[in-house]
Parts: structure tokens; C-alpha cells; sequence
């Protein structure tokens, strides 16, 4: 059975879908998804209510933001109900997965927007008559495409940016979790963001397909590899520009001289949080060989004290991990692990679905005698499967962990800094950790975004909030002074003068001066 199944199998002008909630199967809502014409009317809506909103300032738009920030407060436990209702996690997962980083991003963006958009100055190397200053301008209509595996904090944290930046927001969420991408419209209408300024539009990929070519600026897409390439695709056809934070297979590398108990810890947490459908969890282990037995043990024993449950279960809503999404997210894992074990991969703990608590319930699973020719190592599983690779030394560690077509995020675990750092600096990642899960996607004041296949762009810090700007230089006069002997009329005279300015000015000895 799938999650969200077609009600209807009529034209897409009368489809209705219907959500049944992972954990316990019931029907929990429908919608109908939004036409191209509802979206394009949504998008003129939007580019009405933009210059408006942008004409506001920075100031005054970040005061929104902090509104909002109170609504979320006061209204966290609904916020956490509806994104429980949708995904099955446990409550407390949805609350430092989703609410904490929501509230974060409102607080940081409305109190640091003002800075990374100021006006800039800018002295010129080689137009010294000229003076420079560098503004940023909102890019208009942002379009946000959003997963289902954050519903809530991947549709508000790049909202939110596009917002401080002076956007109209139109979110498409993932079709799985659609109302708990919702809860972004309704936030921002409860803090009294002028009417259309931030809009969902519900809907499955054809409507995701319809906001990347219904005439928006900018498409910021969260998702996967495969999705990615086609709004990449539609971004290049329609010349917008787009970020696209795709899928991962995140390795984690164990130094012979790491902390053991806390790195299997981590390992364990890494590898099975949100069930193990998180974007940066552990997906491959690469252990030295003088350390592997006692890192394995202690992570087998960490994973059999995990408890699969689902929300409403347990009347003390303590479990450690709830269902997967949806059946295709659970064939995979199947898939994965079947293909290990055929080519010789031994279960060490886990390895089947719990059906006690449910149809879409898996043990989390750690698997040895693994390697790179497994399905395991090589895609993404998104599911509670650890598993572990012995290596000779670090290097052979950094070479296996670098023969991936991913490079979302990576982590390393080493008493010694030194050697952490250096093998971070050679590992081909988006980011990497030491000592600790990949949490970078919550440290706003830097760029997140992957390598290899694993995405283009960046979100959060300068630079992911400038991406949602089109940064204009104006350049003026210097003193009133004017630099004219180029123009027309071309003569030899100037050509030769030209040709002695060029000499003297990048010659070695006057050529600093230029830098
Ligand atoms: P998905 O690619 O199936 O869907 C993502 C969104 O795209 C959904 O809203 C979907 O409706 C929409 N969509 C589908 N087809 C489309 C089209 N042709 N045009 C426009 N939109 C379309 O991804 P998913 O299964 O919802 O999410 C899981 C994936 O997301 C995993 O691969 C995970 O690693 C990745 N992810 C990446 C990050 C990151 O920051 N890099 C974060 C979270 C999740």
C-alpha cells in the first residue's frame, strides 16, 4: 500500500490524493494537487505582492520574521503533532530536527540579514577614477521544492532566507507531507506577512514541474539525485538559477586512535536518526583495522538497545525509531541489504522488518564483510543499515571514502586534530565533522551544499542568502573626474599609447600595484 495514492485516475485537472499515515496506516487527509493553472495564477499573485514586500527594507521585513518566530513558540506542539502525524518520528526527534532549527533560522536570518545584505563599497584595482558599490537586489518570485524527510525545516529555512532578501515564496512540498509543509504558509499568515507574499502550492511532481516552469526566479530544490537533474534541466531550459541539495551516502571514517565508545555511539546515531532517512546520516562506515573488532562490537550492543515504536504506541512516546515513509523507501533498504548478504555481507544485528509495530517497521541493521561492489556502498539506502568496511590504514579509509558519486557530508573520528583536519581537507565533501554526526546544515553562519552529485549551490550562511539576491554594481564617477581617451575616434597614436600603458602597468616592477 502506498502513503499517498490517487484517489482518482483522471486527468490531472480532477485528481484528488489521498495520505495515510505511515505508522499506523489510517487515512489521515486529501488534497488535490495544484494545477498549472492554479500555480500560475499563485506565481502572479506572488510577483504582485513582491515589490511591495521588497520595498519594506530589511528592518522591516526581519520584524516579520520575528513575529513569526513568536507564533512558533506559542504554537509548537500543534506544529509537532501535524509533522507526527505525517512522518511517524518521535516527538523529540521532531523537535531538534525541526522546531529548534526553525526557530534558529527565524532568530538568525532576521537578526543577521541586515549585515549580509548591506551595501558594500568596493575599491577598484584597475578603474581607480571609478567608485563601486555593490547592492543586492531580490531576485523576485523563489520557488522552494521541498523532501518529505524534513518537511517542515526544508521548506522554511530556505523560505525564510529567500523572505529576509525581499522574495515573494511560493513552497511546494513533498506530497508525502504535504500539510506539515503547509504549516509555512500558516506561520507567516499568522504573523501578518502581507497576502501572498509567502504561498504553498500542494502537489506531487507535476505541480513541483509546473512551479519550475510556470516564470519563477529562482528554484531552490531539496530532494533527490534524480529529481534534481530534471529541475536542473528545466532551470537551464528557462535560464533561472537554481540550488539543488540532493541526496547523500555519507562516510564516516574511525581512526585508530578514536574514542571508541563515543564514536560507535555515533555512529549508531548517525546512521539510524529519523530512522536513518536524513540526508547527512552515516551511510558508510570505514574503520581501521586495529580498532574494527572493539568499534563493531560497540556499535552492535549500542543498536540492540534501540526501540522501534510509532507515536501513539507507546503512551510515553519513548522510542528511538519510527516507520519509514513510505513502501518504496522500505523495498529499497530490502533491496540493499538482500544484495549485501548475497555477495557475502554478514547481518551482525537487525536485518528485517519489526511487524510488530507496524507494516512499515525495520530493525536497525549493521552489516560486515562488506564492500564497494554491494548496492549498499555504492546508493543511497536512506534507511537504519550501517555498514562497516575495515581498512589497512587512514589513507586506504580516505580513498574508499572519496569512491563515491555523492559528496553531501562526511565524518571523521580522531583523538589527534591534526590528522582530522588533514584527512577532512582530503575527503571530496560538502562539509565535514569531526568527532560527531554531520550537524553542519545547523551551523547558519556557513554555506551548505554538496559536491559530486550530491548538489549545486548553497544554503545558509553569506553566501546561501546572497544566492537569493542579484548582486548589482553602480559604479560612479571618482571626484568628478573622467577617463575618455579610448573612445572614439580610434587612431594609431592611442593604439601605441595604449600598448606603452599596458607595458608599464603589468611590467614586473609596477604590477603590485594593480593587486
Ligand atoms: P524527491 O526528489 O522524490 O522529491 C522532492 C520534491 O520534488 C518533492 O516535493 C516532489 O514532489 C518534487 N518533484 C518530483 N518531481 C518533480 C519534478 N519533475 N519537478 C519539480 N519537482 C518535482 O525526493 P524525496 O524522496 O522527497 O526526498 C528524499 C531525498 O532528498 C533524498 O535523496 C535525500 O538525500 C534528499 N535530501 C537532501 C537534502 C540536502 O540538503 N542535500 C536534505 C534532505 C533530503
Amino acid at each position: 500500500m502506498a502513503l499517498v495514492e490517487a484517489v482518482t485516475a483522471a486527468p490531472m485537472e480532477s485528481r484528488r490524493l489521498r495520505l495515510s499515515s505511515p505508522a499506523t496506516l489510517e487515512r489521515i487527509g486529501e488534497f488535490e494537487p495544484a494545477t498549472t493553472r492554479t500555480v500560475s495564477e499563485v506565481i502572479a499573485r506572488a510577483r504582485e505582492a513582491q515589490p511591495a514586500w521588497a520595498a519594506l527594507g530589511v528592518q522591516a521585513r526581519s520584524r516579520y520574521l520575528q513575529r513569526a518566530l513568536d507564533v512558533l513558540l506559542a504554537r509548537r506542539e500543534a506544529f509537532i503533532d501535524q509533522i507526527v502525524l505525517e512522518t511517524g518520528r518521535s516527538r523529540l526527534e521532531t523537535m531538534f530536527m525541526e522546531i529548534l532549527p526553525a526557530c534558529d533560522s527565524l532568530n538568525y536570518y532576521s537578526r543577521r540579514a541586515r549585515k549580509m545584505l548591506r551595501d558594500r563599497a568596493v575599491g577598484l584595482h584597475l578603474l581607480r577614477l571609478k567608485r563601486c558599490k555593490l547592492v543586492f537586489e531580490p531576485l523576485g518570485v523563489v520557488g522552494v521544492i521541498s523532501p518529505w524527510n524534513g518537511p517542515f525545516i526544508l521548506s522554511l529555512n530556505p523560505t525564510v532566507q529567500a523572505l529576509v532578501a525581499g522574495n515573494a515564496v511560493i513552497v511546494k512540498p513533498s506530497e508525502v507531507t504535504p500539510f506539515s509543509g503547509r504549516l509555512v504558509e500558516a506561520l507567516f499568515k499568522e504573523a501578518g506577512l502581507p497576502p501572498n507574499v509567502v504561498q504553498v502550492v500542494l502537489g506531487d511532481g507535476e505541480t513541483g514541474a509546473a512551479v519550475v516552469e510556470g516564470g519563477v526566479d529562482k528554484i531552490s530544490f531539496t530532494g533527490s539525485v534524480a529529481t534534481g537533474r530534471k529541475v536542473g534541466e528545466a532551470c537551464g531550459r528557462n535560464l533561472i538559477p537554481c540550488t539543488l541539495e540532493l541526496g547523500g551516502k555519507d562516510p564516516m571514517i574511525v581512526c585508530s586512535d578514536a574514542d571508541l565508545d563515543r564514536a560507535a555511539r555515533g555512529a549508531a546515531f548517525g546512521a539510524f536518526m529519523n530512522n536513518g532517512q536524513f540526508c547527512c546520516g552515516t551511510e558508510r562506515v570505514y574503520v581501521v583495522d586495529s580498532v574494527a573488532d572493539a568499534f563493531t562490537a560497540r556499535v552492535a550492543e549500542a543498536a540492540r538497545t534501540l526501540r522501534v515504536g510509532r507515536a501513539g504506541g507507546d503512551p510515553r512516546d519513548e522510542y528511538d525509531l519510527g516507520p519509514f515513509i513510505a513502501q518504496s523507501q522500505i523495498e529499497i533498504v530490502e533491496r540493499h541489504v538482500a544484495d549485501a548478504v548475497a555477495k557475502g555481507a554478514r547481518v551482525v544485528v537487525g536485518g528485517r522488518r519489526v511487524v510488530e509495530a507496524g507494516q512499515y517497521f525495520y530493525e536497525p541493521t549493521v552489516l560486515t564483510n562488506v564492500t564497494h561492489e554491494m548496492l549498499i556502498m555504492r546508493e543511497e539506502t536512506f534507511g537504519p543499515v550501517l555498514p562497516i568496511i575495515r581498512c589497512g590504514s587512514e589513507a586506504d579509509a580516505v580513498r574508499l571514502a572519496n569512491d563515491s558519486t555523492y559528496g553531501l557530508s562526511a565524518t571523521v573520528w580522531s583523538r589527534d586534530p591534526e590528522q582530522a583536519e588533514a584527512i577532512a581537507r582530503a575527503m571530496e565533501s560538502g562539509s565535514v565533522c569531526v568527532n560527531d554526526t554531520s550537524i553542519t546544515y545547523g551551523a547558519l553562519e556557513v554555506p551548505f551544499g554538496g559536491r559530486k552529485n550530491s548538489g549545486i549551490g548553497y544554503v545558509n550562511g553569506e553566501a546561501g542568502l546572497l544566492g537569493y539576491c542579484h548582486a548589482k554594481p553602480i559604479l560612479f564617477d571618482r571626484l568628478g573626474l573622467k577617463s575618455e581617451w579610448v573612445w572614439y575616434p580610434y587612431t594609431g597614436e592611442k593604439l601605441r599609447a595604449l600598448g606603452r600603458t599596458v607595458d608599464v602597468m603589468f611590467g614586473r616592477p609596477l604590477r603590485w600595484l594593480l593587486s
